[in-house]
């Protein structure tokens, strides 16, 4: 595609980076056919190829209107766009380029602004996030169908006991997922004990800076990112006597944002080596999990039947897809098929409650797809997912991992 950004923009790392993206697509459309927007509405300004086509407008400098920022609004993220593409347009990346810039140009209504901060006050904080869930179990009872079903059910684990391995990895215990699953965690340190590889977690990393990032917030979700680092680095340096091997990112969401801090702080002279090893050392538990000698689990696995969700962070974010299932099954679990599981379920972060109708919708076609092979429980990988998954299921919705360390005796 032939481009001539605005003088504002052009010269810039970002117009740059946009405009190679912009450039490297041919306009074939064969990624409409994967978009869920799309396939909802039916609308070319909905669909990926629409979307590229508004963000090379606005930066080549033509007018810009809230309209352009509902439409960037209402895409997911999920980039199965970016699967689909036989270009390998960096969908994802200009996306995030263009929201910010819209956001520039036009700003935001105020009803937008208090609920974009209030999520950024508060997900990325589980000491702020676990004592208002608690108050809204309370009133859980009192609430109108419709909110009720949006309060989650809070585990509560006990803690686990540390173990001493000379393999090591560290593990982040995510910020949302801390608060709401902290099973999740636990379920990892169960199972990688037994593969003999202790999970170190320094309580001083914390959310992975993807709630701010994606909101536009760039620079806040890059301190986030200089944090964990910051924390992380002393297991991981290179020259310390015995680096851990791998970060494991239990939640796909999060270790898709893991996996871009190199991109993310390239040009941050004091983070950029760091970043680009630690995205190198990312890992999400299936690429752990499958190279090891699953006999040492010792599995007893269950004879339900299992329909696991596929979440867009995994297979089209990390390329992951099937790796899950593909574990699953080697460890002896039945699944069920899931037709169209390409599909968003409409978590997407914080598009759930920021796009409710169209969440919804996905959700509704999620729910039907995973049950159409009549599943007793539904897995998933990413904490938001599982949280969107469980507003509405008649089955128990939990991290893969969960169903592993059950069946392990
Ligand atoms: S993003 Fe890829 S699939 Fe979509 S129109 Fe551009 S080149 Fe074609
Ligand atoms: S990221 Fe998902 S919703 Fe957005 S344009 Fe691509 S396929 Fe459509």
């Amino acid at each position: 595609m032939q481009t001539q950004l605005a003088d504002d923009i052009k010269s810039t790392r970002i117009g740059e980076e946009a405009d190679a993206i912009l450039r490297s697509c041919v306009h074939c459309g064969f990624c409409t056919a994967t978009c869920p927007t799309y396939q909802a509405t039916g609308d070319e300004l909905e669909s990926p190829r629409g979307r590229i086509y508004l963000i090379k407008q606005m930066l080549e400098g033509n007018p810009v209107s809230h309209r352009t920022q509902r439409h960037l609004d209402r895409c997911l993220t999920c980039r199965a766009c970016e699967t689909t593409c036989p270009s390998g347009v960096k969908y994802g990346r200009l996306v995030e380029i263009g929201r910010a810039y819209v956001d520039k140009k036009v700003g935001r209504t105020l009803p937008d602004i208090v609920i974009r901060k209030a999520l950024r006050t508060l997900l990325p904080y589980p000491r702020r996030l676990a004592p208002l869930l608690k108050v809204a179990q309370l009133l859980k009872p009192l609430l109108p169908k419709s909110l009720k079903q949006k309060v989650p059910a809070v585990q509560s684990v006990p803690a686990s006991a540390a173990t001493h391995h000379s393999r090591k990895m560290v593990a982040l215990a995510g910020c949302v997922q801390s608060a709401i699953k902290p099973g999740t965690h636990r379920a990892a340190l169960k199972i990688f004990d037994r593969l003999g590889i202790t999970l170190t977690t320094p309580p001083a990393a914390g959310c992975c800076g993807a709630v701010s990032y994606h909101l536009t917030q760039h620079e806040e979700g890059a301190n986030f990112m200089r944090h964990n680092i910051d924390a992380w680095w002393p297991l991981i340096d290179p020259a310390s006597a015995s680096p851990h091997e791998a970060i494991l990112i239990t939640a796909s969401g999060c270790g898709t944002m893991v996996k871009e801090y190199g991109a993310i702080l390239k040009d941050d002279p004091a983070y950029a080596d760091k970043a680009a090893l630690v995205s190198a050392l990312a890992k999400d538990p299936c690429e752990v999990v499958a190279n090891e000698d699953l006999s040492r689990l010792k599995l007893n696995p269950p004879a339900q039947k299992i329909a696991f969700q596929s979440p867009c962070s995994l297979q089209h974010a990390q390329q992951l897809n099937g790796r899950v299932e593909a574990t699953l099954k080697q460890l002896g679990f039945k699944l069920t098929p899931v037709p169209d599981g390409h599909l968003c379920c409409g978590s997407a972060g914080t598009y759930s409650v920021l796009q409710p109708e169209m969440a919804q919708s996905l959700l509704n076609n999620k729910l039907a797809a995973l049950m159409s092979g009549a599943p007793d429980i539904i897995a998933t990988a990413n904490i938001g997912c599982q949280l969107q998954l469980e507003c509405k299921s008649t089955r128990p919705v939990k991290h893969w991992l969960e169903l592993v360390a059950e069946a392990m005796v």
